[in-house]
């Protein structure tokens, strides 16, 4: 939270239920571009933005989506802090917009009552008025608005209708005199929460909000006793014991009461307010979902779904890489022929090219999988494969809401763990967390993408429709997923033991994916994938680079020159014949001479191959691959994949750039064996030259990287999330070795079949 707003702007912040448009609702009144879907859970972080409204500037916070003010799980916690001024660095807010579906009221209205008790100036959003009109419902927003005691202003987010409305409203709620805070609960608990506070309040000589002295009251494990409003004393916590065994002898049982009592006034104010539609017994959603939610047409679905993504990304990617792969090439090429050759040349060309080139590249794939997750999530169909997904995630100990933190890893496992949060139980957060890394992320793409089409022949089966590269790639999402599986079993039983709780998850209505919210998905997730892996790319690449440029040894083209001196001196000698045959022969000479042109030409790209592969020999980055070259030999790798491999450990999509540098050098002479794919197939083991890469070593090349932690910013977020170090080495420590096992098996087998 790096801006804070200046003293005369006005505070909002928006609270709603996940689902509620409110992601929408902050892009369309901040103009900063969020994340958007209609995939519950998706916002897990709050975001600044700001705008203006009647000549005052508003700066608009956007809390995480949460059901409840309870506060029980991290997001909720962050909501009730950012609500009653106790985040530090976050301004407090002047009033709260609270979002609600208005075609969702009833069960939207639970978080209302819970936000009109803050005792805060509120303005009830009523967004989505578009589809509860097309559904049917008859809302009265001015009875709504005087039972309340709060302005009530309706809109359509997406479309941008009612956004005067609302910031008005805010203006003059942010001044207007606060109404009497709502209190839904019965007498006997009302009394006992009076007692309670008065007696903080003489204690700690302060003045404790009421709807946290509730809190302590309702949440046996809530999170905010050490509150300083009751001064964090041993009396607090007998004085709440006490009230809650008066509370149960009252038959007034806690914590049911709070959902008793909050369900009773809001079923009495919709009762006022609300015409319900005569209902409509199945909806279009309910007939596509008897499909695609059943057990196993729907896995049917969604396996088909899955399979055509993945063949989507290699068929129609193709042409785009390909112009970009050539534009690449051709840069790579002119540097070359500007600069002189020396230090500049190399960095230029084999670091900053290669690196920039390394990220290009991918990027048409990287689009075309987000776009097919945009649509997916835009039309509604995540959430049901979610809810599919449910049983299959209780057998293996996760719970159903680890679900969409593990969906999202396929994108990103930083956005992935961030979204854990929506996990109440800590246990079970913990090990999404650890298995998150697991899914196939899109860095993986590139590692992926360019073994399967450098190596993995392009063959297709039933008529052309599976090809042996789609499977290939669908195997190691899965060999990601099985992973996951049987990890997050074993921990289940040892370090985490326990039962995940029940899942709830919200299924929205179907609806045609909007295309400008899934364009702008596509274009911001490619973006980030640019700017946020391309930096730290191209930075790697560069370093990497100068790894395996430095220490240069002198006089080494001079040793390796020596070491061709008899073919250098043979060829020497044919130029020498050749000048001395007679004019009248020249058919034969100049025949003679394109041959022995020819002949210079293989020779000195030799040398120069030579010499550049003993300079890299000689380098940091030569010299640890070698000293890992034996244990990176049974996985059927020489001693530059190990250097590749340790070149990755910031990121893995950084061993297509160490690639990059490793393989080029040498390779400037022949334009064909300027592409990475031609030099990897050009590779020979020194000992025998039979070529270093083979199916085998493609895949176990493959499966490492479908395992290994090798990403500095996931490990990072591990620490951030968890609070500890433990976690991140833990993590790191066992993909690892899985990554290592799963390679050794790979090659292993792949040689003896
Ligand atoms: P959040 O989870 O509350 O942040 O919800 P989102 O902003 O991601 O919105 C969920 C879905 O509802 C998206 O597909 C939006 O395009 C859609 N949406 C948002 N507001 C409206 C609205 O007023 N009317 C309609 N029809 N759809 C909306």
């Amino acid at each position: 939270m790096s801006t804070i707003p200046a003293a005369d702007t006005v505070t909002v912040a928006l609270l709603g239920n996940p689902n509620t448009g409110k992601s929408t609702l902050f892009s369309a009144l901040v103009g900063v571009a969020q994340r958007i879907g209609n995939y519950p859970g998706v916002t897990v972080e709050y975001c600044l933005g700001r705008m203006v409204a009647g000549g005052r500037s508003l700066t608009v916070i956007d809390l995480p989506g949460t059901y409840s003010l309870a506060p029980r799980s991290p997001d909720e916690v962050v909501s009730v802090d950012v609500l009653m001024g106790r985040r530090p660095g976050v301004p407090v807010p002047d009033v709260i917009a609270c979002i609600v579906d208005a075609t969702n009221l009833e069960r939207n209205l639970y978080l209302v009552s819970q936000a009109l008790e803050l005792n805060r100036p509120l303005v009830l959003v009523l967004n989505k008025i578009d589809l509860a009109m097309q559904a049917g419902w008859e809302i009265d927003v001015g009875r709504l608005s005087e039972r309340l005691g709060v302005a009530v202003v309706t809109t359509e987010a997406h479309r941008k209708v009612g956004l005067d409305d609302l910031r008005r409203a805010l203006l003059v709620a942010a001044t207007a005199r606060l109404p009497a805070a709502a209190n839904p609960f019965p007498p006997a608990f009302r009394d006992e929460v009076a007692a309670l506070k008065a007696a903080w309040d003489a204690r700690t000589g302060g003045a404790a909000p009421r709807y946290l002295v509730e809190r302590a009251l309702l949440d046996a494990s809530c999170p905010l006793p050490d509150a300083p409003e009751w001064g964090g004393s041993r009396h607090a916590w007998d004085e709440i014991q006490a009230a809650r065994q008066r509370l149960a002898a009252a038959g007034c049982e806690i914590p049911g009461v709070e959902t008793d009592s909050r369900y009773a006034w809001v079923d009495e104010l919709v009762r006022d307010v609300v015409r319900q539609p005569v209902a409509e017994t199945f909806t279009i959603t309910d007939r596509i979902d008897a499909v695609v939610t059943h057990p196993v047409a729907g896995l049917l679905v969604f396996a088909v779904l899955m399979l055509v993504v993945f063949q989507s990304i290699f068929t129609w990617a193709q042409p785009i890489q390909a112009a970009i792969e050539a534009g690449v090439t051709a840069v790579g090429g002119g540097v070359t022929r500007i600069i002189p050759a020396g230090v500049l040349q190399s960095l230029l060309a084999d670091g900053v090219v290669a690196g920039v080139g390394a990220v290009v590249t991918f990027v048409p794939q990287i689009a075309m999988l987000f776009l097919f997750i945009a649509i997916l999530e835009d039309c509604g169909y995540m959430a049901r494969a979610a809810y599919l997904m449910d049983g299959l995630m209780a057998r293996i100990g996760l719970s159903g809401k680890s679900f969409i933190p593990l969906l999202s890893s396929f994108a990103c496992a930083v956005p992935g763990i961030m979204a854990t949060r929506v996990i109440d139980n800590r246990r079970d957060r913990l090990l999404t967390i650890l298995v998150a890394p697991l899914m196939s992320c899109s860095a993986r793409l590139p590692v992926y993408t360019l073994m399967i089409s450098a190596f993995i022949p392009s063959e297709a089966y039933l008529g052309g429709w599976l090809g042996l590269q789609s499977v290939t790639i669908v195997s190691l999402y899965l060999l990601g997923i099985v992973a996951a599986i049987l990890v997050a079993r074993l921990l289940r039983k040892t370090l985490l033991r326990g039962t995940p709780p029940p899942f709830i998850m919200e299924l929205p209505e179907y609806r045609c994916p909007s295309w400008r919210i899934v364009l702008r998905r596509v274009v911001e997730q490619s973006w980030s994938f640019i700017h946020g892996a391309g930096t730290l790319i191209l930075a790697v690449t560069v370093i990497i680079w100068a790894a395996a440029y430095f220490p240069r040894a002198e006089h080494l083209e001079q040793s390796v020159r020596a070491e061709y001196a008899g073919e250098l001196a043979a060829l020497e000698q044919a130029w020498t014949e050749l000048r001395r045959l007679p004019a009248d022969l020249s058919g034969e000479v100049s025949r003679r001479e394109q041959e022995l042109a020819a002949r210079e030409a293989e020779l000195e790209r030799t040398i120069a191959n030579h010499v550049a592969g003993a300079a890299m020999e000689q380098s940091v980055l030569g010299r640890l691959g070698k000293l890992i070259a034996p244990l990176v030999r049974p996985l059927g790798w020489d001693w530059k994949i190990g250097c590749a491999v340790i070149a990755s450990f910031p990121a893995r999509e950084v061993v297509i750039g160490a690639m990059g540098v490793i393989y080029n050098l040498g390779a400037g002479e022949d334009e064909a064996s300027t592409s990475l794919k031609a030099e990897l197939a050009q590779q020979t083991w020194p000992e025998s030259d039979r070529p270093v890469f083979t199916i085998p070593v493609a895949l176990s090349i493959m499966v490492f990287f479908a395992l290994c932690a090798q990403c500095a910013a996931t490990l990072v977020i591990i620490y951030k999330e968890t609070g500890s170090r433990w976690w991140p080495v833990f993590t790191f420590a066992y993909m690892t070795c899985l990554a290592y096992l799963g390679g050794l098996v790979t090659y292993q087998a792949g040689t003896s079949c």
